[in-house]
C-alpha cells in the first residue's frame, strides 16, 4: 500500500504539489481535487494576464525583452482591482442610514396588490437595457399637432337631430353642409408629430376612441402620417379607448407592436374591454389581434417618449359614485398642455400648466356640466394660466363653431389673449423659430 501511495505522489504534477504546499502553509490539510484544479486554472489565467500586461509595458519602454520591473509593474497594476477588500461595515451602516432617512412614497390606491411604486421595491428592475430615449433622440422636437377629433363621445352630427327626433339643432344640420364642415366632430384626439433630425418623424397618438378609424382615413394621408409609434391614453371612457382594436391594421406592419401608455385605472378598463388584446390566449383564433405593449405609469411619473417629456396632468372629470371624483389625465409636452376632459383642475396641475405656450382645453358647451368645463370655464382657465395660445376642444352639438368665433372676437380684445376653437383636421405647426401657425 505504502509503495502504491508513494508512486501516486510521484505522478502528481508539479503545480498541483506546489498548490498543496501553499494550502498547507495556510493551515488547509485536505481538499477536493476539484478545488486544486480550479485554483490552478485561476493561477494560470492570472499569470497569463500579468505577463501580457508586462509585455505591453516592456514594448512601451522600448525594451527587447520583458524584465522583472515590467512584471512588478504589471502585478502592481492588477492589485488595485483584482484583490480589493469589501468596504467596511461602518461604510454600509452610514449608507443605509442616509438612504433610510428618505421615507418611501405613499402606496397608491390602485387595482391589484398594493405595493409602493415599482422603483422602490426589491423586485423592481434597477437596470436598463433599452437606452434612455433622451440620449437617443437628443434633438427631438414636436413640429405638428393634428386634431383628429374635437367632439364629445356622441360625435356631431347626432343622428336623432338629423332625422327630426330632436328638431331645431342648427349645429347638427349645419355640420352636414360644406360651409358648416367645422361643426362636424369626431371623438377628441390628437397626433403629436415629433421630428428627430431632418426627416425622421414619430407619431404619438393621444387617445384612440370610437372614431379613430374614420379620423385616420381622412387625416392620415392628408398629413403624411405613416406610422403610430406610441399611444397615450387619458382615461378609460369609450371615446378615449374604443379604437384600440383598430390598431391591428398598424401592428401588422409595425413588427414590434405599439407602446400604449396608460395609468393603472385605465389599464383596468382596457383589460375588461379588450381581454383578448391584453391576454392573447383569450383570442378565439382566426383573426389578427393588435400587438400592443402596455406601459403602465404612475400619475406623477414623467414619460419620455422619443426624446420628448410627457408630464401627466391629473384633473377631475366628473364623479364615479357618491362623493367620489373620477380622475382623467391631460399631458404636458413641449410647452403644450392638452386637457380634453376636465371638470376641475387641482392646484398642482394648475402650477404645471401655468407656463404653457399652448393650452388645449375642454369646452363642452355654453352652460356648466357635471363632468366637463363649459365654454366660459375654459375661458376662465385660459385667463388664469395665460398661454400664448388657447385652444378649445371636446364640443357637443349645443355649441356652434361660428358662434364661438364671434363671441371670442370681443373677449380676445378685452383680455389681450389669443383663443381659437379647434375643428377636426386642424393642424398646429410649430416652426423652427417656435412660431405657431394654424392650418
Ligand atoms: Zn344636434
Ligand atoms: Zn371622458
Amino acid at each position: 500500500m505504502e509503495n502504491t501511495k508513494e508512486s501516486d505522489q510521484e505522478h502528481v504534477p508539479r503545480d498541483i504539489k506546489l498548490m498543496n504546499i501553499l494550502l498547507q502553509s495556510q493551515g488547509i490539510e485536505d481538499c477536493e481535487q476539484n478545488v486544486l484544479n480550479q485554483l490552478l486554472e485561476f493561477a494560470n489565467k492570472y499569470t497569463i494576464d500579468v505577463l501580457q500586461d508586462a509585455l505591453i509595458y516592456s514594448e512601451h519602454a522600448g525594451k527587447k525583452e520583458i524584465d522583472l520591473d515590467d512584471v512588478r509593474l504589471s502585478i502592481q497594476g492588477r492589485v488595485n482591482y483584482s484583490f480589493t477588500n469589501p468596504p467596511e461595515r461602518e461604510f454600509y451602516m452610514d449608507l443605509a442610514e442616509s438612504c433610510n432617512k428618505v421615507p418611501l412614497p405613499l402606496i397608491p390606491e390602485k387595482y391589484g396588490v398594493r405595493l409602493p411604486p415599482e422603483k422602490h421595491t426589491l423586485t423592481g428592475i434597477n437596470f436598463q437595457i433599452v437606452p434612455d430615449m433622451r440620449d437617443m433622440y437628443g434633438n427631438a422636437k414636436v413640429t405638428e399637432v393634428v386634431f383628429l377629433g374635437t367632439g364629445t363621445s356622441g360625435c356631431i352630427p347626432s343622428i336623432p337631430c338629423l332625422v327630426g327626433v330632436a328638431p331645431d339643432c342648427k349645429v347638427c344640420s349645419s355640420s352636414m353642409t360644406k360651409e358648416g364642415r367645422k361643426n362636424r366632430r369626431r371623438n377628441t384626439s390628437i397626433i403629436a408629430k415629433i421630428c428627430e433630425g431632418e426627416s425622421v418623424y414619430k407619431s404619438v397618438l393621444i387617445d384612440c376612441g370610437k372614431t379613430f378609424y374614420e379620423s385616420a382615413v381622412e387625416l392620415f394621408p392628408k398629413n403624411n402620417i405613416k406610422s403610430i409609434d406610441a399611444v397615450l391614453l387619458t382615461h378609460g371612457h369609450a371615446d378615449a379607448i374604443l379604437g384600440l382594436d383598430d390598431l391591428r391594421q398598424w401592428t401588422n406592419y409595425q413588427r414590434n407592436g405599439i407602446d400604449v401608455y396608460m395609468n393603472n385605472e385605465t389599464f383596468k378598463v382596457v383589460s375588461q374591454t379588450f381581454p383578448y388584446i391584453v391576454d392573447t390566449s383569450k383570442a378565439t383564433g382566426g383573426g389578427e389581434v393588435p400587438k400592443l405593449n402596455f406601459k403602465i405609469f404612475d400619475n406623477d411619473e414623467t414619460l419620455n417618449i422619443f426624446g420628448i417629456d410627457f408630464i401627466p396632468l391629473e384633473v377631475e372629470h366628473g364623479i364615479q359614485g357618491p362623493g367620489q371624483t373620477y380622475l382623467s389625465l391631460g399631458f404636458k409636452f413641449s410647452g403644450i398642455s392638452y386637457i380634453s376632459d376636465v371638470s376641475f383642475i387641482p392646484k398642482k396641475t394648475g402650477r404645471e400648466i401655468a407656463n404653457s405656450d399652448i393650452l388645449v382645453i375642454d369646452s363642452l358647451m355654453w352652460i356648466p356640466h357635471l363632468s366637463h368645463y363649459s365654454y366660459f370655464q375654459a375661458l376662465e382657465a385660459i385667463e388664469m394660466y395665460k398661454p400664448k395660445l388657447g385652444i378649445l376642444t371636446d364640443f357637443c352639438h349645443r355649441i356652434d363653431h361660428f358662434d364661438m368665433i364671434k363671441d371670442l372676437e370681443n373677449w380676445q380684445q378685452e383680455k389681450r389673449l389669443k383663443v381659437e376653437p379647434s375643428f377636426d383636421g386642424m393642424v398646429l405647426e410649430i416652426t423652427s423659430d417656435d412660431d405657431i401657425i394654424i392650418h
